[in-house]
């Protein structure tokens, strides 16, 4: 069976996993109000979306 020749060190086995971790998928900044909303959905804290308000707050 294959064995490791090294022992990974803790430098190379921090750096694994350290991709997508703090990034929520498919979230965008609000460009009215600044505040964090699912793209291609109306922002939840100031009802824009696509530079127009839809929803009344
Ligand atoms: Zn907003």
């Amino acid at each position: 069976m294959a064995v490791p020749k090294r022992r990974t060190s803790k430098k190379k086995k921090n750096q694994r996993r350290t991709h997508k971790k703090l990034h929520v998928p498919g979230m965008v900044e609000c460009p009215n109000c600044g505040e964090y909303k699912k793209s291609h959905h109306v922002c939840a804290s100031c009802g824009h979306y696509d530079g127009k308000e839809v929803v009344e707050k």
